[in-house]
């Protein structure tokens, strides 16, 4: 029996975490679900092969670069492993350096940690108290035996968005490899522009109202990565293994939706987002938006409150029950208790930290959702403040 585990919540806004599916992205990832195995030679093959092909294409088309470039891959952590350890490994020879970012998604830091156990360095560039990374740190962080630079659009946790353009140029004119993680920008940011400047970019389908589990990775145009995986022929040996058919269609497609609506979407977005943050501010004093900042250095999506004086997770939970889901700091982090490391890396103190939830709209959040979490917050958080006290 389907379970809808989302529909039932009465004010969804984790949508950083997993957004909605898109209704007709629904419909074409369970029409396609029983095509054949792409690389069988008979007419369903033969078939599926040509949905396969078709969907890469749409992305290929989506992203203004060539479909040879575009890998599937089982979403944005594979995507971004295959970027970073891929890239860097296939270039040891020229040298075995990777400069990246504090406020990374831990599936690019995690990468580069496994890269220092196999004898790289790796630069991690700080941010400023809104999560911007500095462009002049970043090439201050290069030299000639740098090989790659991972630099992501925006941040899951806060939302800032990344000079990448300006980061790219510098390092591609010193003949560095580029890669971008915009998973977090899929359906809020112009993906082709960023495409057009950086040599590899991580997407996740669904960040963007697509089906879980499967993203893509644009590949350089002049090298490929080192596979992670053995076995297969595949995605040009890249990325072996049966290729899940009716999720790319679904990625396709869900990125040209988002693509094409992205303007009327990210305006309601901001729209939505500062009914939010205006209801909040007025019924809760002493609340502050981490990463508050000027429209253009931030997703219109995400808005990352510190409560102080409040464990994040008691937050969460309470929300929870009221039918309110939001999330402690990123999702990723939300089985542990260590304040993220990205508010750490803006010089928050951990006490705040801890202390911070994460909400975040998408286009598909409703009047009516925001309307519930703000009649069930400020009373949520009183609640917990008066028992806090005492
Ligand atoms: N990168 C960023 C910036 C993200 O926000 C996420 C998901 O939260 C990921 C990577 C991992 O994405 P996926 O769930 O597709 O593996």
């Amino acid at each position: 029996m389907p379970v809808a585990e989302i529909d039932p919540v009465n004010a969804y806004l984790d949508n950083a975490s997993t957004t909605r599916i898109h209704p007709d992205v629904r419909r074409l990832v369970s029409d396609s679900i029983d095509l054949a195995n792409p690389s069988s030679l008979h007419t369903p093959g033969r078939r599926a092969r040509r949905a396969l092909e078709d969907a890469r294409a749409r992305v290929a088309a989506s992203l203004s670069v060539a479909p040879s470039r575009v890998v599937f891959t089982s979403g944005a952590t594979e995507a971004n492993n295959l970027a970073v350890l891929g890239l860097a490994r296939a270039a040891k020879e020229r040298g075995r350096r990777i400069v990246t970012t504090a406020i990374e998604h831990s599936a690019v830091l995690g990468p580069c940690a496994a890269l220092e156990r196999e004898g790289y360095r790796v630069t991690t560039v700080g941010c400023d108290s809104r999560g911007r990374v500095s462009p002049r740190a970043v090439v201050e962080a290069l030299n000639s035996e740098t090989v790659l630079v991972s630099v992501m659009l925006a941040n899951n946790e806060v939302g800032s968005r990344q000079p990448v353009e300006k980061i790219a140029t510098a390092a591609r004119s010193r003949g560095i490899l580029v890669h971008c993680d915009a998973a977090q920008a899929c359906g809020k940011l112009p993906l082709a522009p960023c495409a057009a400047v950086v040599d590899a970019m991580t997407l996740s389908a669904h960040k963007m109202h697509g089906p879980r589990g499967v993203g893509v990775l644009v590949i350089p145009a002049g090298s490929r990565p080192e596979p992670l995986l053995f076995g297969g022929d595949q995605e040009q040996r890249m990325r072996p293994g049966t290729e899940n058919v009716a999720a790319a269609m679904g990625c396709a497609l869900a990125l040209e939706l988002a693509e094409s609506e992205l303007d009327t979407n990210s305006a309601r977005m901001e729209l939505l987002r500062g009914k939010l943050l205006d209801g909040l501010r007025d019924a809760l004093p002493g609340i502050s938006w981490n990463a508050e900042g000027e429209a253009e250095d931030r997703l219109p999506s995400i808005l990352s409150l510190a409560i102080p004086g409040l464990a994040a997770d008691a937050v969460v939970l309470n929300l929870d029950a009221a039918g309110v889901a939001v999330s402690s700091g990123s999702a990723c982090h939300a089985a542990s208790i260590e304040p993220s490391h990205v508010l750490r890396a803006m010089g928050l103190d951990d006490e705040v930290a801890r202390g911070t939830i994460r909400m975040s709209v998408a286009s598909d959040t409703t009047d009516a959702e925001i309307e519930h979490a703000l009649r069930v917050i400020p009373d949520v958080i009183r609640r917990l403040r008066r028992l806090a006290d005492g």
